[in-house]
């Protein structure tokens, strides 16, 4: 069974009903979901690309900007085929949750463009983010509206996109993205940053589970980013990883895989499929694997309740954002799985992201221990706000209930005295 979950459900909906459920719960005054239940502003544009080939090619773009009542907007950009309005728009709600939670004083916003980045050439690709940067710039700056890398961005994308930014108003203004590569401004750790948060949070559930790291087993679906590292730092702790998959495919080895020799695979054959000593195995057997960690680091609505059902692990990290679907989530609940939700699990890129741009503000710059141990304890605190929150909470409340309720508390008190509602 190949898990086809993601054309029947709609993300944007689903993050509303997150949203929606909170304000319910806390049972806070309808203003506060009819300021919250979509962005602040939308933007879609054409991408005009001149092709290797001479010939002009429109892509289309967004910027969704959800709420900046705790700062200025922040969030991703993402390359992808499928990505629509209402993805970009979901996406978006979830970072002023996910601010909100990690206490970085950000709201959210999301960006995204209707590409396949694997068919154009590097050219092509720069000449891309440059042009959506000139669509853009009008909403973006560092005080305004800071872009960061997602799904088939990174470093190099940002470097293009603040060149051009900086282009436009004529100086540097290095803040304006974030994730971008040392020598214009970027901060070390950032590439790792979102999986060694999940790696914390990971950590903090094993412990409140009673389960000995070194004794656990972890399956990871997605292997670019946080999908890797979060790999490597798991089997640095001692954790076996079992299964891993793609979207070229899957391994599996009980004995356990290499991340590291597992990447390198991936990098001379474009797949994890075929590592020596593993078997392939399939989305939906990788969620049903019997092992003690999953850690979805793909993309959203993969754990739908069909899949839930068959999950026997008792961790779930969630790496990516969104891919527990509301139903799936309540089965996880009923069998007693610990899910870590996206916007404390993942929360660890933005986090340095933040310390990023306040190094690029002061145009002083923190050695690399400093931002592991800075980025450690703010996980450390997130978890245990979020786990101790979720003690206190009325039986059955989910991990992610208390996420959005105690993200929500800080969004509508500080709607309040800024006086949007009440
Ligand atoms: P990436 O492009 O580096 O990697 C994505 C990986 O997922 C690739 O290995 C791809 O092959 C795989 N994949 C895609 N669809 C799949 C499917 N259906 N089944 C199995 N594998 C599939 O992206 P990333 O930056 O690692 O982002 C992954 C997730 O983490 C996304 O949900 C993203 O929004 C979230 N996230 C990323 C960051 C960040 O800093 N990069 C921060 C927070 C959250």
């Amino acid at each position: 069974m190949e898990i086809q979950a993601k054309e029947k459900i709609n993300t944007y909906q689903v993050a509303q009903g997150r949203v929606r459920r909170a304000v319910e719960q806390l049972e806070l005054p309808d203003d506060v979901y009819e300021w919250l239940k979509s962005p602040d502003c939308l933007v879609e544009c054409g991408i005009p690309v001149e092709m290797d080939n001479g010939k002009i090619r429109v892509f289309t773009g967004y910027r969704a900007q959800h709420n900046n009542v705790l700062g200025p907007y922040k969030g991703g950009i993402r390359f992808h085929p499928d990505v629509d309005a209402d993805e970009t728009k979901a996406l978006s709600i979830w970072m002023t949750f996910k601010c909100a939670v990690a206490r970085v004083p950000f709201g959210g916003g999301k960006g995204a463009i209707q590409v396949n980045p694997r068919e154009l050439s590097l050219k092509e690709l720069e000449r891309l983010s440059r042009q959506y940067v000139q669509a853009l710039a009008p909403v973006l700056g560092p005080e305004k509206d800071i872009p960061a890398p997602d799904v088939n961005t990174n470093a190099q994308i940002m470097a293009w996109m603040t060149d051009e930014y900086c282009k436009i108003r004529q100086h540097n203004d290095f803040g304006v993205f974030t994730g971008k590569p040392l020598d214009m401004g970027g901060c070390v750790g950032r590439e790792t940053a979102t999986a060694r948060g999940t790696f914390y949070a990971v950590r903090e559930a094993a412990r409140v589970k009673n389960l000995d790291l070194e004794k656990c087993t972890a399956a990871v679906q997605g292997y670019g980013n946080v999908g890797y590292y979060a790999a490597l730092f798991l089997h640095q702790a001692g954790c076996r990883i079992v299964a891993v998959n793609d979207t070229s495919g899957g391994a599996y080895n009980p004995a356990g895989l290499d991340p590291v020799a597992l990447k390198e695979h991936k990098n001379e054959t474009g797949s994890v499929t075929g590592f020596p000593g593993s078997e392939k195995l399939t989305t939906a057997e990788l969620y049903a694997m019997d092992c003690d960690i999953i850690v979805p680091a793909a993309l959203e609505n993969q754990i739908t309740p069909e899949v839930a059902r068959t999950v026997q692990a008792r961790i779930i990290g969630e790496g990516a954002n969104g891919p527990t679907t509301p139903e799936g989530d309540k089965v996880l609940n009923e069998k007693g799985v610990l899910t870590v939700p996206d916007i404390l699990a993942n929360s660890g890129g933005v986090i340095v992201s933040y310390f990023e741009w306040v190094q690029n503000n002061y145009n002083y710059y923190w050695p690399e221990a400093q931002i592991e141990d800075r980025l450690q304890r703010k996980m450390m605190e997130a978890f245990s706000h979020i786990y101790n929150y979720h003690c206190d909470c009325s039986e059955g409340t989910t991990m992610r209930e208390a996420a959005f309720m105690y993200a929500l508390k800080r969004l509508a008190e500080a709607m309040k005295v800024r006086g949007w509602w009440g």
